[in-house]
């Protein structure tokens, strides 16, 4: 029998395919022009050294010398920063001005990276690079929800192959954000306890799905994982927002997020993928009930209309199998 499962956290229902579920070995991606295959220096890249558009440049790591991240506003921004955060109606329908901050990390000197063969010290910068400037963002009383992300690959959605990383400071709180937060809420409200922390534990303690476990973090694909590979890197901590994670926990991520992505990079031949922080917004930072965590998401596999009606995904692989996979590779 195909089997539906909940994520506890989200209310998301997912089927997962047991019957003909694929192995894990049959989502290797097939041969393609490889990242670090690519040159090192480009001379029409913006973010490579030397083309730097200075206008645009919010931070550099460090502030003297080499820099080896850099923060540049996004030449095409979806939000601009300067203008008032009203809201007006059309009719019944409501709008407002689009103010906010949508900016660029770059995340490595060289053109032909990617986090998975990036130095471990590239991976905990771009955190240092999110954290000041999501702490600017903070600071901004328009700003109501920060979203901090990397596309890697074409199917992800990137559009510049130099290793980049993405973030927004919205005026609004997206209803999926919402959702959740009203969801985490109510659990806390019947239970007493954080839903977030309470599944990292009843991950621990499975095991089944853990694929690796470290001082601060725990990385494990969710009982009911959306798709193949599909992860979550869960502080061991409960903070609300990833603002105030310490130097400690963003050295262990670094270190955490590396390793899985290079699993996926070797075990699966650099599929394209998506990671996501998801941070409490910044006036619920003190909540006991909000808890911020990463999501990785392999692009194995396509979704489609199905998804699109239902909001509701069909994951082909056992998310217990999935872990297996990660676990038994080595990351080296
Ligand atoms: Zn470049
Ligand atoms: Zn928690």
């Amino acid at each position: 029998m195909p089997e539906l499962r909940q994520n506890v956290a989200t209310k998301e229902w997912v089927i997962i395919a047991t019957e003909g579920a694929r192995r894990p070995e049959e989502f290797v991606q097939p041969d393609k022009e490889r990242v670090e295959d690519r040159p090192e220096h480009v001379a029409t890249c913006p973010f490579c050294p030397g083309n730097e558009e200075l206008d645009l440049e919010r931070l550099r790591i460090p502030a003297q010398g080499d820099w080896i991240v850099r923060v540049v506003g996004n030449r095409y921004p979806a939000l601009r920063a300067e203008g008032e955060r009203s809201r007006r109606f059309e009719g019944m329908n409501p709008s407002i001005a689009g103010v906010g901050y949508h900016e660029v990390v770059v995340e490595s000197r060289r053109h032909n990276t990617s986090p998975a063969t990036e130095q471990p010290e590239e991976v905990e910068r771009t955190f240092h690079a999110f954290q000041a400037r999501g702490r600017a963002f903070r600071d901004d009383a328009r700003i109501e929800q920060i979203v901090y992300f990397k596309n890697h690959g074409v199917t992800a959605g990137a559009s510049l192959v130099h290793p980049h990383a993405q973030m927004l400071g919205l005026p609004v709180v997206p209803y999926s954000i919402r959702a959740r937060m009203e969801e985490a809420r109510r659990y806390f409200d019947d239970r007493g306890e954080c839903v977030i922390c309470r599944l990292r534990q009843d991950e621990e303690q499975e095991g089944t799905r853990v694929v690796l476990a470290s001082e601060h973090f725990d990385a494990f694909v969710p009982f009911a994982a959306l798709s193949p590979f599909h992860l979550w890197i869960v502080p061991r901590s409960h903070r609300a927002s990833f603002l105030d994670a310490s130097p400690e926990e963003l050295r262990d991520l670094a270190q955490v997020l590396r390793d899985l992505l290079r699993r996926i990079f070797v075990g699966l031949n650099d599929p394209d993928y998506n990671y996501v922080i998801r941070s409490a917004p910044d006036r619920e930072a003190d909540s006991k009930y909000l808890h911020w965590y990463v999501a990785v998401v392999p692009r194995v596999t396509r979704s489609a209309g199905f998804e699109m009606g239902t909001g509701m995904f069909i994951n082909t692989a056992l998310p217990e199998e999935s872990a297996n996979f990660l676990r038994t590779l080595a990351s080296t």
